[in-house]
């Protein structure tokens, strides 16, 4: 599917302006932001800024749809869902450009991780819908207890830039599975490819109403959709200080759940006895590079055990020196550009930090292809990080690695479990014991062994500590969209 000429033809292709997708129609809004490309820096299309009015229409229409929807059988949403699946790979390589022209993700990575996996994930939730039982409970003969699971309401989806159609769909196809209704406010940097998605739902079959988007700023448009007093629930993707900002809002308004899948500073940990430090290189290295580092999982911690530091990071220095960072738009490019200038100076920031705080950098730590006016960054080692430096601690969401030698098993948990985050996590050994004996010891969502990533929809995703709470991904994500209730029938 992917070939080069075909990806240029539709790069080619203006974007036209951008309204709200409210009750099945394109509303302009009051107000325009300008979206600009990563890749060049040049102005891609405008969006709307959504303001409190939109938010109140869209979370209105939601509402209206609710009863219909949630009434509606299983069997009608999941053919809604199969059908929008179907519709997202038919238009998938539209899609990724888009998405990409947006939020500068490398092509090849994009196509699988954001339409192809969002088809995926839409495809998952509605096959599982038709095939979820509600419960009789063990009670004594006398009484009948039956334990419905019942979909909340409206449901507001506040979703990042890094993968906003991987993320979008996590949240929003089990939302929709279980009868719920929608509205999304996608990052302002990254809402194209989701407005497309939402417009692909309209012609799947989804009734106007069940799925709006509201796209616009965090701080006016996101705000107004955390603030309001007819939102049950709040799904959301991003960093913590707006986490914190969400349950706050849910606390001054209507109680509202929120769901917090926050960001992570991941341990990569790679003992003496692992059986190929080769591969454990190459794989530490796309760990943390692919995506620009813009990617919630990355393990952006190496903790390497001491007689193997020089050799494992010679090997580590030779895999990354073969990316080739450019156009992510070109095939070629293994990795694209970084999301936008305000995340490429705080990413530059980071390493200059580390630098003053005795960290040294062992490749990297530059702007790349200034003269393109995009946003591109050479992907960074920074070896001799102490756990009391900033880059230990601090997420930066860009292609940093920090590098922490250690001696012992204890040392290496103590270190690993030494931050607030707790979201994902690696451990390189050929020891089934000590592999079996960290799994357990290290707090996060996920432990990968000789392997960094690798997941699928069947799983869950999420985070320990203030990495958040509640699971994207699988069976389990449907309890956050549903609600119990009991029928306790007297039989006597
Ligand atoms: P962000 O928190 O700045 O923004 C996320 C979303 O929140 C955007 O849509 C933004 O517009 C909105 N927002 C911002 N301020 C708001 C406010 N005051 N009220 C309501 N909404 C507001 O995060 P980001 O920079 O877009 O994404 C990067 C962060 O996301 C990183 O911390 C990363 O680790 C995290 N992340 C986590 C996961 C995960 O699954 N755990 C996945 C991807 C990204």
């Amino acid at each position: 599917m992917l070939n080069q000429e075909a990806i240029d033809t539709l790069a080619a292709q203006a974007v036209a302006p951008r309204g709200h997708l409210i009750n099945g129609r394109m509303v302009e809004g009051d107000q325009r932001i300008e979206v600009r490309s990563p890749i060049d820096g040049s102005v891609l299309t405008t969006i709307a800024g959504g303001n409190e009015r939109d938010i109140d229409a869209a979370v209105a229409a939601a509402r209206a749809a609710f009863e219909k929807w949630s009434r509606s059988g299983p069997a009608f949403r999941k053919k809604v869902l199969l059908k929008l699946a179907d519709l997202i790979e038919k238009h998938a390589l539209e899609l990724a450009v888009l998405g990409v022209r947006d939020n500068g993700t490398e092509i090849n990575m994009a196509l699988k991780a954001e339409p192809l996996s969002a088809a995926g994930t839409f495809r998952y939730y509605g096959e599982a819908i038709d095939k979820v039982y509600d419960e009789i409970a063990p009670t004594a003969p006398e009484v009948l207890a039956l334990v419905h699971r019942e979909p909340l309401g409206v449901v507001g989806c506040i979703v990042p830039w890094n993968f906003p159609m991987m993320i979008g769909a996590w949240k929003i196809a089990p939302a929709l599975a279980a009868g719920n209704t929608v509205v999304l406010k996608p990052a302002e940097i990254a809402s194209l490819s989701l407005l497309r998605m939402a417009e692909l739902a309209l012609e799947a079959g989804m009734p106007e109403g069940v799925f709006n988007v509201v796209t616009g700023k965090g701080s006016v448009t996101g705000k107004a959709l955390g603030m309001h007093m007819d939102v049950d629930a709040l799904a959301f993707t991003g960093s913590g200080g707006v986490g914190r900002m969400l349950m706050e809002y849910s606390a001054r308004s209507n109680l509202k759940r929120v769901f917090l899948e926050l960001g992570g500073k991941s341990p990569n940990i790679v003992f003496a006895d692992t059986a190929d430090l080769g591969k454990a290189a190459k794989v530490s290295a796309s760990g943390i590079f692919r995506n620009s580092g813009q990617v919630c999982v990355a393990g952006s911690r190496l903790l390497v055990e001491e007689s193997i530091h020089d050799a494992f990071l010679e090997k580590l220095a030779e895999s990354t020196a073969k990316f080739k960072v450019g156009n992510p738009l070109q095939l070629s490019s293994d990795i694209g550009a970084v999301s936008s200038e305000d995340q490429l100076s705080k990413d530059l920031e980071f390493v200059e930090q580390a630098k003053k705080e005795g960290g040294a950098v062992l490749t990297g730590g530059k702007r790349l292809l200034a003269e393109t006016g995009g946003s591109y960054m050479a992907p960074t080692i920074v070896t001799g990080v102490r756990p009391e430096m900033t880059l230990f601690r601090e997420e930066v969401f860009g292609p940093v690695l920090a590098v922490t030698p250690f001696k012992t098993e204890e040392e290496a948990i103590r270190l690993a479990n030494g931050t607030d985050y707790g979201l994902a996590s690696a451990v390189w050994t050929s020891s089934l014991s000590r592999a079996h004996r960290m799994v357990r010891a290290i707090h996060a969502g996920v432990v990968h062994v000789n392997t960094y990533g690798g997941s699928d929809i069947t799983v869950p995703l999420g985070g320990f500590k203030q990495s958040g709470f509640g699971r994207d991904k699988s069976l389990h994500a449907m309890e956050k969209y549903t609600d119990l209730k009991t029928a306790w029938i007297d039989l006597a």
